[in-house]
């Protein structure tokens, strides 16, 4: 079988000087299943999760839990957390991406770059649901009128039913990688 290498970036704090030291830890997956891992984002990184389900990943968002249960919660689900908290990414009981930048498009650059493409189709930027095709005869019935009219491909979120298509919701990045 045929695998692909992915590297995770765990931030450990040297607590003498500050100084930030990266970790490199690597993991392998069968390449028929090669995708980006599901993952966990922490608090403060609401605006990351929401652009990261458009581009495709699973990125379910809490920000209100205390660090066990984030933890308890990544290694349930199989969920790489990313977050901004240096000590918790550099706790050994879980896997985690740290995210240092507070610039979003750099934080996406770190994602992209640790994990790669997720090669999956975008995803409910609300509730990190699945979005499904939806037939221009349903869609007729539930968009505004002029939606109806112009557009040609439509989504539906199985979590909270929003609807979405090509080029709206998200105006800069018209980005739409179909739910087939
Ligand atoms: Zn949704």
């Amino acid at each position: 079988m045929i695998y692909f290498v992915s590297t995770l970036l765990v931030d450990v704090t040297n607590s003498t000087d500050g100084q930030i030291t990266y970790i490199e830890r690597s993991y392998q997956m069968p390449e028929s299943v090669a995708k980006a891992p599901p993952l966990l984002i922490d608090a403060m990184l609401g605006t990351l999760a929401r652009r990261l389900r458009w581009l495709g990943y699973d990125a379910e968002y809490r920000s209100d839990l205390p660090d066990d249960e984030m933890i308890r919660i990544a290694k349930e689900q199989g969920r790489l957390l990313v977050t901004r908290d240096r000590e918790l990414a550099g706790r050994r009981d879980v896997r985690a991406l740290f995210i240092a930048s507070l610039v979003l498009a750099e934080q996406i650059q770190v994602v992209e770059d640790a994990l790669g493409p997720s090669f999956g189709p975008a995803r409910c930027m609300v509730c990190n649901g699945c979005l499904l095709a939806l037939s221009i005869e349903e869609a007729t019935l539930l968009v505004p009128p002029y939606v109806a009219r112009t557009q040609t491909e439509f989504g539906r979120c199985d979590r909270c039913h929003r609807i979405y298509w090509p080029g709206t919701h998200w105006p800069d990045l018209m980005k739409w990688k179909g739910s087939q």
